[in-house]
């Protein structure tokens, strides 16, 4: 099995682009030009003695059992790590078993764990089980590096936060955050879905840990599940995967494929999908119809010189407030090309109700504390014509 060529000494550093689409490759005797799918669960032995020798350690291009690691696995891992500047990354089934292996495979009983309260609704199960295991969790709120702050103590292993917030598209300050963190000795996990790897710099902004649901802008098609573990080898290798290759949190080669399919025109959809969503945050700003409309891209987010700073962009999601529950229905209900559903990052644009689906588990004033108002609606800004997009919207929200 050979590599891609590494560039030449003194080169110019290859574009993210050229890099998404090539890195990591590994092909087989055959030279196939696209990325081999191996559909296999294990790996024959040459002799007693390599599968003895194996098991003691492996070299990079020796697997065992897909649990532990797969070369279509590893290619897809390799890419994404490139991507986001980590040494390492494992792949897992779903963004869940990423942020459920990145953080239970770190702490233990009488940790502390200090995280953001404006959390996706099984990111704050995640946190309700490790409580069970005697680990304390601190919520704040995501924005307010004072309360970050006070959170935080010696026997803080962790800080937790969604990079930008789920539904209602808050941003935290990972610099800031990290600061505080790492003065007091604690690792920093982020959940960097809605940030996507294209407008990611967490790793360099001081995140230690960087998860992501590839499910959403990775594979882009809305086909499949996959997750991310983003970090140090040292932690990925000796902390992550021994939690997650026992556990069977590993994703299925064959996501894994799909998914290096889909990181090679990723940074073109994130990109047209983002530019698509600031126009369309553009033409909603100030409709009579709309009590609010959200997107980080705006002036008017009230973090919007940070998220210029942290991403370079609004990101691929809006969030729009249409006043009660009665109007975000009929909207919904009116619109042709946004479709109703629950997946984000597709090529297909997507409108959800958070009160009433991801966020239905939370009690009325857990939500309004979230700011998840009844007549919100998250849409995830997909790869149609922009002016198609913001006519449906119009003619939903108008109707
Ligand atoms: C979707 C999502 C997850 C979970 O990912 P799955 O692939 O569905 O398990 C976690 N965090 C955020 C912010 C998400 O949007």
């Amino acid at each position: 099995m050979s590599s891609d060529e590494k560039r030449p000494e003194g080169q110019q550093p290859l574009h993210p682009r050229t890099r998404a689409v090539h890195h990591g490759t590994r092909r087989s005797q055959y030279g196939e030009m696209a990325e081999a799918l191996f559909m296999t669960q294990g790996f024959a032995y040459d002799s007693a003695e390599q599968a003895e020798q194996r098991f003691i350690a492996s070299g990079p291009d020796e697997f065992i059992y897909a649990r532990y690691g797969n070369p279509t696995s590893r290619m897809f891992e390799d890419r994404v790590a490139d991507l986001e500047g980590t040494e390492d990354a494992f792949a897992t089934a779903s963004g869940m078993a990423a942020v459920n292996g990145a953080l239970m495979s770190m702490v233990k009983p009488g940790d502390h764990v200090v995280s953001a309260r404006a959390l996706f609704g099984s990111c704050l199960y995640v946190l309700d089980i490790l409580t069970r295991f005697g680990v304390e969790v601190t919520y704040v709120d995501g924005a307010d590096l004072d309360q970050w702050r006070a959170a935080v103590r010696p026997g803080t292993r962790a800080v937790f936060f969604e990079t930008v917030s789920n539904p209602t598209l808050e941003v935290v300050d990972i610099a800031g955050v990290a600061e505080i963190a790492h003065a007091a000795g604690a690792m920093v996990v982020v959940d960097n879905v809605f940030a996507t790897p294209v407008f990611s710099r967490a790793a360099s902004q001081g995140a230690d840990v960087v998860v992501y649901s590839a499910t959403k802008h990775i594979d882009g098609s809305g086909r499949c599940l996959g997750g991310l573990i983003c970090g140090t080898r040292q932690f990925v290798r000796e902390v992550a995967e021994p939690y997650l290759k026992h556990t069977g949190g590993a994703i299925s080669p064959f996501n894994a494929w799909l998914m290096l399919g889909g990181l090679s025109t990723l940074d073109l959809r994130v990109r047209a999908q983002a530019d698509a969503a600031a126009r369309i945050a553009q033409a909603l700003q100030g409709h009579p119809g709309l009590a609010r409309v959200i997107y980080p891209g705006l002036a008017d987010h009230p973090q919007h010189d940070l998220a210029m700073r942290q991403m370079g962009s609004g990101g691929t999601m809006i969030a729009i407030d249409t006043g009660s529950k009665d109007a975000a229905f009929r909207a919904m209900n009116r619109m042709r090309i946004f479709k109703i559903s629950n997946n984000l990052g597709d090529a297909k644009s997507i409108a959800t109700h958070p009160a009433t689906t991801t966020h239905q588990r939370l009690s009325d004033e857990v939500r309004a504390g979230l700011g998840i108002t009844p007549g919100l609606l998250r849409l995830s800004v997909g790869l149609e014509d922009h002016g198609d997009l913001t006519a449906d919207l119009l003619q939903a929200i108008e109707g």
